[in-house]
């Protein structure tokens, strides 16, 4: 029997390509935008990011080109200048985009966090001043979560918030760590407690914090990560923030920080599922080239079947991808965060495995800078440990889905 019969399909049709589209899963119009997406990301591709990176720049020419073709505010509300779509458009964006070699990592945080919060708990002004810009791209927005006494554990961030009883302005204390973009981000939404919550269980509460707000200070973090966006330590001195820079309820708790960070888990995973297909792609083609004996080395099992694999494990964890995505944008937020969470992690450790089979597949090739493969090992370890690690995922769905008791 034919391994085209044994399978039941073509084979001459590649897998590295992508998988046969079907509209049971993803609609024409997702369909499309993948397609419109990917030609962009052709247009710039790895070339151009690697160059960007090496000059110290800003991929701000394919930015500012996504934007005008409404991919970064695709999530966002039309009424402000959005597409009117959600958190499934725009890690379709993502995904393409990195799958074409070029991810813009600020989708994640900008239209996908900040975009999403404002546009959900925002004031009517802080919609009108933020949301037109996110969409457009003609302002871009960072994300402030992680401390470094706190780390993986956000019920211990410390960074507090009090009032001027004077003026009713914030006064805000504390210090942040690993915070993207901080640099080109026209303000950090800052995710702090206020003084009367300091004790107990987190109460988050959300702040603009505008680039060069006075005592706002940052620093950059060295990293052996090769990409446009910086990471920075950050250090909050009694920043004096008008009352309007709180975004959304002080006593909402949980419910606001969770509407943005389960598009952050979708849209990492999504990053994750395009790198994870850039490399796949580069592996498949070089192994279909190469030879060494008689045959090319994507013959050898060997080298044919961790190539296959992966190509598996991409598929299942956009699947999850899809579905945290399609919960999210129905108002699921319970199970979107089962959903994110565990897209994330899938879609993470597919990108690892994806990245480290490529390189071992280009041999000695995987290493040189003409094929760009290595740098990808460490790029792909980020969705490992951001937004959150696979351990806190696995400690998740053993409390959350499991019930298992908690050993911390
Ligand atoms: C490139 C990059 C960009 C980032 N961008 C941002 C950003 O824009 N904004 C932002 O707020 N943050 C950002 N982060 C921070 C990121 O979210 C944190 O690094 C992450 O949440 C982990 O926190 P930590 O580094 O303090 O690790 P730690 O919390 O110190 O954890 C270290 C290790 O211990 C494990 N561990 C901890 N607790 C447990 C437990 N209970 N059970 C089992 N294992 C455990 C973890 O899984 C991990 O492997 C970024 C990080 C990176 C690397």
């Amino acid at each position: 029997m034919s391994t085209a019969r044994s399978t039941g399909r073509d084979t001459s049709r590649s897998a590295a390509r992508g998988s046969a589209r079907s509209t049971v899963l993803e609609s024409e119009e997702h369909q499309a935008l993948r397609a419109a997406v990917a030609a962009l990301g052709k247009r710039y591709g790895r070339d151009y990011m690697t160059r960007v990176v090496a000059d110290g720049g800003h991929p701000d020419e394919l930015w500012a080109d996504a934007a005008k073709l409404g991919y970064l505010g695709v999530n966002l509300p039309e009424e402000y200048g959005g597409g009117g779509g959600g958190i499934a458009e725009l890690s379709i964006v993502l995904e393409e985009l990195g799958a074409a070699g070029s991810p813009l990592l600020m989708m994640v945080v900008s239209p996908a966090i900040c975009g999403t919060v404002i546009a959900r708990f925002g004031t009517e002004a802080q919609k009108r001043a933020w949301l037109p810009g996110l969409a457009d791209g003609s302002r871009t927005m960072a994300f402030g979560i992680t401390e470094p006494d706190a780390g993986s554990n956000s019920h211990r961030i410390t960074t507090t918030a009090r009032r001027d009883p004077d003026s009713g302005d914030w006064l805000l204390t504390g210090r942040k760590v690993f915070i993207s973009g901080v640099d080109i981000a026209d303000a950090t939404l800052i995710v702090g407690r206020t003084s009367d919550a300091r004790t107990g269980s987190l109460k988050p509460c959300l702040f603009i914090v505008p680039r060069d707000t006075p005592g706002f200070e940052r620093r950059q973090i060295a990293m052996e990560l090769q990409a446009a966006e910086k990471q920075f330590e950050l250090v909050l001195d009694d920043v004096r923030l008008p009352a309007d820079a709180l975004v959304g309820d002080e006593d909402a708790g949980l419910l606001q920080l969770f509407a943005g960070l389960n598009p952050e888990r979708i849209m990492t995973a999504a990053f994750a599922l395009g790198m994870a297909r850039y490399a796949l792609h580069r592996a498949t083609e070089y192994a279909k080239e190469r030879s060494v004996w008689k045959t090319p080395i994507g013959a050898h099992q060997a080298i044919a079947h961790p190539l296959a694999q992966s190509h598996i494990e991409i598929e299942l964890a956009r699947l999850m991808t899809q579905k945290a995505a399609r919960l999210y944008d129905e108002g699921e937020d319970m199970a979107a965060g089962e959903a994110a969470n565990m897209a994330k992690l899938a879609a993470a450790d597919a990108c690892v495995k994806a990245v480290d089979q490529a390189v071992h597949t280009l041999g000695g090739n995987g290493l040189t800078k003409e094929f760009g493969l290595a740098s990808l090992i460490v790029a792909s370890r980020v969705a490992r440990i951001a937004p959150v690690s696979r351990e806190m995922i696995l400690n998740y769905v053993s409390h959350q889905t499991l019930g298992l008791p908690k050993s911390y």
